[in-house]
């Protein structure tokens, strides 16, 4: 993936947020907003789960394409509570997220269930987002590099035939949801780390995306940045106008 490319990803995550009532109007802002202001970059929501047959109804068709914010690492059968890929689909799904640090941090998710994850969702034509970032300690202690590492190897091992479709989503802990996001100079060394990291595995063409306090004010740089490829967004996704100055910066 070029570092000018100029089609981004530019992806909002709700979390465990909103309504019936609250994603209509959300979504209603958004697409009007788009109408307006058309854009080339890929817009994704991931919702949810009992949200996508919503989504499914209000965006097919839409510039907008939706995902789950996790999925089993099972086909099916006795995992009570779980939802697997092939159900993700029936319901319009074209993306997933694998691996959020709030999954990490208290879901007890490690890095081997986060590659059983990433291989389950392309196996059925998902696109996994596999997020990976350190922690404010791990930063403090310059252990970026080898988090990252750690967190990248088990999947990138799998080689790039199993990887079709593959994001990596760089979401420092410590920027996520802080209102503090990472510099777009540290965003970019770190993006580059994982570059190489991708390259050396064979994996080519993968986008890298961002993630942690993006907003409209702060878009425009880290995009500016080598191998910034676009925006996780959290809570700026779940407010029209600011999801929109976002796709505009
Ligand atoms: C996220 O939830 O992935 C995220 C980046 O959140 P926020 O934008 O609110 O920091």
């Amino acid at each position: 993936m070029s570092s000018n490319q100029c089609t981004r990803l530019l992806m909002g995550n709700w979390k465990m947020n909103g309504s019936l009532a609250s994603n209509q109007t959300l979504l209603k802002g958004i697409l009007e907003g788009l109408d307006q202001q058309p854009t080339d970059h890929q817009l994704v929501v991931f919702a949810p789960y009992v949200f996508l047959a919503q989504l499914q109804s209000l965006l097919a068709g839409s510039a907008i394409q939706w995902g789950a914010q996790d999925l089993s690492a099972h086909e099916q059968g006795a995992y009570t509570g779980e939802v697997s890929a092939t159900m993700l689909g029936e319901f319009g799904c074209q993306w997933v997220l694998v691996g959020h640090s709030e999954r990490r941090q208290h879901f007890a998710e490690g890095d081997a269930l986060t590659a059983a994850k990433v291989v389950r969702a392309v196996r059925h034509g998902l696109r996994p987002v596999l997020c990976v970032g350190e922690t404010q300690a791990e930063h403090d202690a310059q252990q970026t590099e080898q988090v990252l590492a750690r967190q990248l190897q088990p999947v990138l091992a799998l080689g790039a035939e199993q990887l079709q479709g593959l994001v990596i989503a760089y979401e420092p802990v410590w920027a996520i949801g802080s209102g503090r996001s990472a510099s777009p100079e540290y965003a970019g060394q770190v993006h580059e780390f994982i570059d190489t990291q991708l390259q050396q595995a064979g994996c080519e063409d993968v986008p890298v995306v961002y993630g942690g306090s993006v907003n409209g004010d702060n878009a425009g740089q880290l995009f500016a940045q080598p191998r910034v490829d676009g925006a996780l967004v959290g809570g700026a996704s779940l407010v029209a106008d600011e999801f929109l100055r976002i796709v505009a910066a």
